[in-house]
């Protein structure tokens, strides 16, 4: 036996699959509202009774993906904390292997960090765009948003993250969150996996998903979705033209001390960049950083 195992090994080795792709470099992007078992507005902020719970289970969801990246060829793996003040996920809850970015200010949010040199991107926990009939905690970056639209086409925060993700050329593989949140990152990166981690039946109930359930089926679209990532070249429609409708005649009314922007209508502001990145950063201004008060 022991002068077959030799033979026995390298036949192997040549009959099975080629391994999976290694020193691939992962970006993680983790919101709160879509994670699984997260189900009420007492859960999204620091203060809130349900908080500690919430930001447990988002720790969770994120590991679930941390591992599936690792599974899938990644060696590298960088996780940025997207919701509210951004520092939600405790560093020690955290799988060891990955990085973290955390708390706010970033000029590019809930997309920090990301380059050309990354091979794939998941987003983790993610909910519907505002105004959207049925979608949890439906909203665009902040409360202040009726509609977002990007080259005349109207755009949740999944959708502008993809739009920056396309930029740098950088495929998004995997989203998880309600289905009404899957279901229009799919609108804009139709090769996205989907991981449905509850259906929202309004806007405020939904069927969760049992939780092992839910982990085990982020891990395994992590650990496909980044073994079959194709990084292709950079999708660039420049000039960005952005148009922000406004919930209220106040923010749009500061946000022409701007010079470049211009009031299309008592709510409704407009803009154009001739970079994504430039039109990134300034999105998020428009939607956080403007304060009548
Ligand atoms: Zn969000």
């Amino acid at each position: 036996m022991r002068r077959v195992l030799p033979f026995v090994v390298v036949f192997l080795a040549l009959a099975s699959p080629a391994p999976a792709q290694t020193g691939k470099r992962v970006y993680i992007s983790v919101d709160l509202e879509g994670i699984s078992g997260v189900n009420g507005e007492d859960q999204t902020s620091p203060g809130q009774a349900e908080y500690g719970r919430a930001r447990k289970l988002m720790a969770e969801d994120a590991n679930a993906a941390i591992r599936g990246a690792f599974d899938g060829g990644a060696t590298d793996v960088l996780v940025n904390d997207s919701h509210g003040g951004q520092r939600n996920l405790l560093p020690e809850d955290l799988d060891p292997r990955a990085r973290l970015i955390s708390h706010s200010f970033k000029r590019h949010g809930m997309m920090e960090g990301l380059d050309e040199s990354f091979d794939a991107i998941i987003f983790v926990g993610y909910h519907a765009k505002a105004d959207t009939p049925r979608g949890l905690f439906a909203h665009t970056g902040s409360g202040v948003v009726r509609d977002l639209q990007i080259n005349g086409r109207s755009v949740g925060e999944g959708g502008m993250n993809a739009a920056l993700a396309a930029w740098y050329g950088v495929p998004v593989v995997v989203v998880t969150g309600d289905d009404v949140a899957v279901a229009q990152v799919k609108e804009d990166v139709p090769a996205v996996r989907g991981v449905v981690v509850k259906r929202a039946i309004n806007t405020r109930a939904s069927e969760l998903k049992p939780l092992q359930q839910a982990r085990r089926e982020i891990q395994e679209a992590a650990r496909e979705g980044v073994a079959t990532a194709r990084k292709g070249a950079p999708q660039r429609q420049a000039p960005y033209r952005v148009t922000v409708q406004y919930r209220n005649f106040n923010f749009p009314e500061v946000a022409t001390a701007f010079r470049e922007i211009e009031l299309v209508s008592p709510d409704t502001i407009r803009f154009s960049r001739d970079t994504m990145p430039e039109a990134y950063r300034l999105i998020r201004v428009l939607y956080r950083f403007i304060n009548p008060d």
